[in-house]
């Protein structure tokens, strides 16, 4: 299974903001963004394994446009 961190997902508390977070649950996944993964948190703590951090722009390569 491959992830696209770079692929524009909305938060999945019906809010028009853009993930922030990935919530991996043992039954599925949430995206939320970052004020939405705030205030579920310590919810989402109990329930989640794991949580990763999306768009995390310092690790990404930056593509350089080929020379024509
Ligand atoms: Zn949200």
């Amino acid at each position: 299974m491959t992830e696209d961190l770079n692929a524009w997902i909305g938060c999945d508390s019906a809010c028009p903001a853009q993930a922030a977070w990935l919530i991996k649950l043992v039954e599925g996944e949430l995206y939320f963004c970052g004020h939405h993964k705030n205030k579920f948190e310590v919810a989402l703590d109990k329930v989640a394994y794991e949580m990763i951090e999306l768009n995390k722009t310092e690790e990404l390569p930056i593509l350089e446009e080929a020379e024509v």
